[in-house]
């Protein structure tokens, strides 16, 4: 018996990041298929596959008994959140808010201030009059907290504290780094310290929960500290079956929405969200929590992970290579992505499939329809489904807003009835760049993508063809050896953790009596 052991699988490794506040976010990528500017970002902050060392197979034994509970606990959410489709395409578009509206929070706009304009400059990316606040944690009690607000300055930040301009100048000039009180953001925290008489004793600039500056007055002017807190990396696991949808049963197991997301991204060149995923498909994954004083604070990144669909299981493993390229490969060193994203759009966004052998509801006849249509609510962002150039970009009656994408000699994938176009001819694209939205331009009766694929001029239907596509990347002969080192614990730790759900699952039906 473990004694208690269940719930302390999560090893901590008490890595520490550098300093990475929210601040650096860009909410306008997370969305993108491909290329999360931020998650790569934050991939390379925090350094190569890790996790190879803090499971050696001993220490997996523990997993089995929580295991058996989540898998017992997923049975039990089973009979209660079978959905029908329409619900779980309402479901999935109420999270999606809520991480935008997430995210929205996480970027600070920066305001430069400047004393000397009433009207300091201010970012325009953000309209949103709320803005965070960032707060020290424990700010002792005699200290006066001011947050900055959107076109606030120094000086008025002093006043309403209850002290001057020349307090602010005297910071700003005594202190070492003074001037750099001067680079304040909205939401961010400014508290004050007075002495017995009043005066001015001490600032303190929270500039994000992990980094604040605190002015000191002392014999000589003021004092300058500089406070960061350290966050930590824990490696933590979770297993799950889809009983309704990947969304759901990513939240039943805890994942959050980005991380759903992002595990929909490692998989995407392999499964089809939109229509492969069946309800008994399970997945297991292995990420990392940023930590903040053992309070998580930020998702860090999946490790690895597994998905098995239609009883075929699919295993990536995150690696950084010798250039510093950070992406996800299966066991043998191949690239999980395609050549081509599967859908142009992000499946979290789709709520239906045309039939395609429907009646034209413009022409009422049974034209051949050579695309696959994708209904999704106007404005969602449509994808180019791989590297290539814009060959056309343009609007007929019958396409409304549309463009073609020529990939490498062979292939051409099309876009039409987009409410926005964001690309022009003759420009070169990437994988998953947003190119347009999804509209109802042309012959449309509803909002959706109309996305065709060619190969040497042949329409081809892309969820078909999409298992002989080339792959993105595969790493080199010369990699191999570093990559199957660096996967050698995780691949361990993903066999123990199916084997685990295997178990559980044996020992599930062996429990229940025999149908009469
Ligand atoms: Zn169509």
């Amino acid at each position: 018996m473990n004694g208690g052991a269940n719930h302390t699988i999560r090893f901590s490794k008490s890595k520490t990041l550098s300093a990475a506040p929210p601040v650096s976010r860009q909410k306008s990528f997370i969305y993108s298929k491909a290329y999360k500017a931020q998650l790569i970002t934050f991939m390379q902050k925090s350094g190569n596959l890790r996790g190879a060392t803090v499971n050696p197979p001993a220490k997996q034994a523990p997993h089995r008994k929580h295991l058996i509970a989540v898998g017992v606990l997923s049975v039990l959410v089973a009979a209660t959140t079978i959905l029908t489709p329409s619900g779980d395409v309402a479901a999935n578009r109420e999270d999606r808010d809520d991480l935008g509206m997430a995210l929205e929070a996480d970027v600070l706009a920066p305001i430069v201030v400047s004393e000397a304009t009433d009207t300091p400059p201010v970012s325009s990316a953000l309209a949103t009059p709320a803005e965070p606040v960032i707060a020290a944690l424990e700010t002792p009690p005699d200290w006066q907290e001011e947050i900055v607000r959107r076109g606030d300055n120094l000086s008025l930040i002093f006043k309403r504290a209850g002290f001057n301009s020349s307090d602010v100048y005297r910071v700003v000039n005594e202190a070492p780094e003074g001037k750099a009180l001067s680079r304040i953001y909205p939401g961010q925290t400014i508290a004050f310290l007075a002495a017995e008489d009043g005066s001015l004793k001490a600032v303190k600039h929270v500039i994000s929960p992990l980094e604040s500056v605190t002015y000191q007055r002392s014999e000589a002017g003021f004092d300058t500290e500089r406070e960061i807190r350290q966050t930590d990396i824990q490696e933590t696991w979770v297993s799950a079956e889809i009983t309704s949808s990947l969304f759901m049963a990513g939240q039943d197991a805890g994942l959050s929405s980005g991380l759903i997301i992002e595990l929909a991204n490692i998989f995407g060149g392999v499964i089809d969200f939109v229509q492969d995923p069946r309800k008994g498909d399970t997945f297991h994954v292995i990420y990392e929590e940023v930590l903040l004083d053992g309070e998580k604070y930020q998702d860090g990144t999946i490790l690895a992970a597994s998905f098995t669909n239609k009883g075929k299981t699919f295993n990536a493993f995150r690696f950084e290579d010798k250039d510093g390229h950070v992406a996800y490969y299966n066991e043998e060193g191949i690239s999980m992505r395609k050549a081509f994203l599967l859908a142009p759009v992000d499946f979290t966004r789709i709520s239906s499939n045309y039939n395609p052998r429907r009646l034209h509801p413009i022409y009422k006849t049974t034209r051949p329809h050579r695309g696959t249509d994708y209904a999704a609510p106007t404005g969602t962002p449509v994808y180019a489904a791989g590297d290539g150039r814009v060959i056309k970009s343009g609007f007929t009656r019958a396409n409304g807003n549309y463009l073609f994408v020529q990939h490498g000699d062979r292939y051409v994938t099309r876009y039409l009835h987009l409410h926005q176009r964001k690309v022009k001819q003759g420009q070169r694209v990437m994988q998953g760049q947003v190119i347009g939205s999804v509209g109802s331009t042309g012959a449309a009766t509803g909002p959706h993508l109309h996305y065709e694929f060619l190969i040497d001029g042949q329409h081809r239907d892309p969820r078909k063809v999409h298992r002989e596509l080339p792959k993105a990347k595969t790493l080199a002969a010369a990699e191999l050896p570093a990559y199957r080192s660096a996967i050698a614990d995780a691949s361990l730790q993903l066999a123990g953790l199916q084997e685990d759900r295997r178990l559980a699952l044996r020992s599930a039906d062996s429990s229940t009596p025999a149908a009469p």
